[in-house]
């Protein structure tokens, strides 16, 4: 399998280089040149295979000569044996209708962990025995921050600096990057919302100087391997509940588009899908973006729900790419309108594509709240990003079953999860001593001169 670039001009990639590089040199992301595809058969086999099998199934067709199918097992049985739950992404019933995938009961409490385990064995298995140095910049509105961290620390050749934005993630998020203590690891507060640190990032990659002089790689979602691993779990839940015979929705609680960009690589395989529902709080540009063609972005507010806190989805292009019949030039065009005005409207094969297997929804703070309080009706405590995913499910025009992606663990919330409730859900006891551990951080303004004069003096060159 080879991949390309959504812009079109960067090199093309196999798996290994894909995975350490993230962003393409000219600014796009990269995809699969074509999407493995999956008969009904090679999916009705899948219905009795463990988590891990089903994930060596899934991803094997992409990983092309650089791993062995063993040692994609092995790698798979390493980052999954970590999470605390044997079926790894449990589904649990909350009405006729309505299922909860579970996909937090990794070692960080945040679905962000199925894809990062395996991401940090990828980095170490791909830099072993090569004098290769990466280093890790990355943003996070919260979660990807904390589980990135803890698939890195420690390991050998790989530096780890995290941006977040300053006391806009919750006292749990931002001990669970601060506390963990391994010299390679760096956590940056920056004053200013995610997108810009996210932008900061964007720019020390797309800003020769810097990136010639590191190797650095990324661990957001722009990275495809994280999305590869993503697209397992849409497998394995569609498969518990009938597919390929019975046709299953997802609504996908959503901030930059990885998460649900992997619900469309799956239905792009093969797998029936009815419906993939987008649910977006306040911040809604992708709410507008598919329901009526404007994506233009706005100020963030903040919410309850931070890791959707975000009015540009980076993996949004990925998207809009593969709905708008791969043309690289026309949507390098595209995207450079967007980079200078913040504002494009899709062009109408995006739309009409898009809208074959998309829906979106946004969710308002009450209607948040609401579904936490139907959701512990039902018996399950959910997190603010769950409850988005489950309000927009629960109205959803859908006809088979709904699976709702619950995508953090409800005491990464307390605050939030108490005030709609009036329960304070506890830390699972593997993480209880959070607020007792030593912290370390350090603040800097949101500007490219602090943030890589910092990176300059800590990182290790090429
Ligand atoms: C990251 C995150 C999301 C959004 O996922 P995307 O892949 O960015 O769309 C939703 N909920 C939680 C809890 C998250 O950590």
């Amino acid at each position: 399998m080879r991949y390309q670039s959504t812009r079109g001009t960067a090199p093309i990639l196999g798996f290994r280089d894909v995975t350490l590089t993230g962003l393409a040199s000219d600014g796009g992301l990269y995809v699969p040149q074509a999407w493995p595809q999956f008969s009904r058969d090679d999916i009705a086999a899948m219905a009795d295979l463990s988590y891990v099998e089903t994930a060596v199934r899934v991803m094997l067709p992409f990983v092309g000569d650089d791993l062995s199918e063993d040692e994609l097992r092995t790698l798979c049985s390493q980052a999954y044996g970590r999470f605390a739950h044997a079926a790894v992404t449990p589904l649990v019933q909350l009405d006729e209708r309505n299922w909860l995938l579970e996909l937090f009961h990794g070692p960080t409490l945040a679905f962000k962990d199925v894809a990062l385990q395996l991401l940090g064995l990828l980095f170490e298995k791909f830099l072993t025995g090569s004098s290769a140095h990466l280093t890790i910049v990355g943003a996070t509105s919260g979660d990807t921050g904390s589980a990135a961290i803890d698939a890195v620390a420690g390991r050998h050749g790989v530096d780890i600096f995290m941006l977040h934005p300053k006391g806009r993630v919750s006292d749990v998020q931002r001990r669970q990057m601060t506390t963990v203590l391994a010299p390679n690891v760096h956590n940056i507060a920056i004053e200013g919302s995610f997108d810009d640190a996210q932008a900061l990032v964007k720019a020390m990659f797309n800003d020769p100087g810097f990136s010639g002089r590191f190797q650095l790689s990324a661990v957001n979602s722009i990275n495809w391997a994280r999305l590869l691993a993503q697209i397992v779990y849409y497998f394995y839940a569609a498969v518990r509940l009938g597919a390929p015979e019975r046709k299953v929705a997802f609504a996908v609680p959503t901030g930059n588009f990885g998460d649900v960009f992997a619900g469309y690589a799956a239905s792009r395989m093969g797998l029936p899908i009815e419906q993939l529902i987008v649910a977006t709080n306040v911040n809604d540009i992708l709410h507008r973006a598919l329901s009526t063609g404007d994506y233009s972005a706005g100020t963030v507010t903040p919410t309850a729900a931070p890791s959707m806190d975000i009015q540009v989805s980076s993996n949004f292009e990925r998207l809009l790419f593969d709905a708008g019949g791969r043309d690289g030039a026309a949507l390098a065009e595209q995207m450079r309108g967007f980079e200078a005005s913040k504002a494009m409207r899709l062009t109408n094969a995006q739309q009409t594509e898009a809208a074959k297997i998309f829906t979106s929804d946004r969710i308002d703070p009450n209607e948040m709240s609401q579904a936490m309080r139907w959701a512990a009706d039902s018996g399950e405590i959910i997190d603010p990003h769950t409850a988005i995913g489950l309000a927009a499910a629960r109205r959803a025009p859908v006809s088979g079953q709904v699976v709702t992606l619950a995508t953090a663990h409800p005491a990464k919330f307390q605050d939030a999860v108490e005030r709609a409730t009036g329960g304070r859900p506890i830390l699972p006891a593997r993480i209880g001593d959070l607020f007792e551990r030593e912290e370390r951080y350090d603040v800097l303004p949101g500007t490219f001169e602090a943030v890589t004069g910092y990176i300059a003096e800590r990182a290790q060159p090429r």
